[in-house]
């Protein structure tokens, strides 16, 4: 199939990694499905960019915790752009920087609702509609997982660090169920990338403050996440799957 034929489906594509990669997405041809939670207003901005270009876009709310939200997501991206042919699994939270011994459950339940419930049933959804057991014609899932779950993010957040190892066994686990599917699942690991991501833990310079210390001694920008998870999911990546790729500058 032609890359102008594809659909992709980016979580969490109104800001950072997941607008990065959806304009970049729309560039090399896909047609994009642009989900958002709460930031309609960025959301589309990324599609009326994308539309101005010429490419096809749709924005669609769903909180991608919630399984009725997400099958309605797929549905609609579905019905608006076409055959599924791609996941990125990139919506992802983090709450306020602190130690294990001030957590919470509620804070707990909310952060594994959202990047591990919501990352397993996007797959679930992706999956069943890509299969060629299920007369897919097959895809690529990209799971967007974190430096974090290497090295634990002490005293920030390892509860965050800890649902993104639950991404990478997601990863390593799916991508061996559905290989002969025609399905590939493959996760990037970001380091310390440029987002907005970093005021949500209450520190809106943390890329400036820790960029020296990485051994190429700054933080990414968001188009270098994104370059590598389109490269995961283009032909050139054809014999890839279960792979956790880390794009952190050394670190
Ligand atoms: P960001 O700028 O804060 O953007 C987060 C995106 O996720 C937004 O589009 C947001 O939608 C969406 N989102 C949040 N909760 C959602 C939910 N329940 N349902 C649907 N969408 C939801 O974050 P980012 O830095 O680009 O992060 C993207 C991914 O990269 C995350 O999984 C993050 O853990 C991972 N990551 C980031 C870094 C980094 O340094 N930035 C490093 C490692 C890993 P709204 O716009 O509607 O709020």
């Amino acid at each position: 199939m032609a890359q102008h034929e594809q659909v992709i489906l980016i979580t969490g594509g109104s800001r950072g990694i997941g607008a990065a990669t959806a304009r970049l997405a729309a560039r090399a041809g896909w047609r994009v499905g642009i989900n958002y939670h709460q930031n309609k207003a960025a959301a589309t901005q990324v599609v009326t960019e994308i539309e101005a270009a010429g490419g096809r876009a749709v924005a669609v709310q769903a909180d991608v915790s919630q399984e009725a939200d997400v099958l309605r997501m797929f549905d609609t991206v579905t019905d608006a752009l076409g055959p599924l042919t791609a996941l990125v699994n990139n919506a992802g939270i983090l709450e306020t920087q602190c130690r294990v011994r001030d957590l919470d459950a509620e804070r707990l339940q909310r952060i594994f609702a959202t990047n591990v419930t919501g990352s397993f049933l996007c797959a679930r959804e992706a999956v069943r509609r890509m299969s060629t057991l299920s007369g897919g014609s097959g895809g690529g899932i990209v799971n967007v997982s974190s430096g974090a779950s290497k090295h634990g993010a002490p005293n920030e957040y390892v509860d965050y660090a800890a649902s993104k190892g639950a991404v990478d066994v997601l990863t390593l686990g799916l991508s061996k169920e559905v290989a002969a599917e025609g399905i590939r699942v493959n996760a990037v690991r970001p380091g310390l990338i440029y987002t907005e991501i970093h005021a949500s833990g209450g520190e809106p310079g943390r890329v400036d403050r820790l960029g020296p210390q990485v051994p190429m001694q700054r933080g990414g920008q968001p188009e270098e996440v994104a370059r590598v998870i389109l490269w995961l999911l283009s032909e050139d990546a054809s014999y890839v799957t279960g792979m956790l790729v880390d794009v952190a500058g050394g670190r």
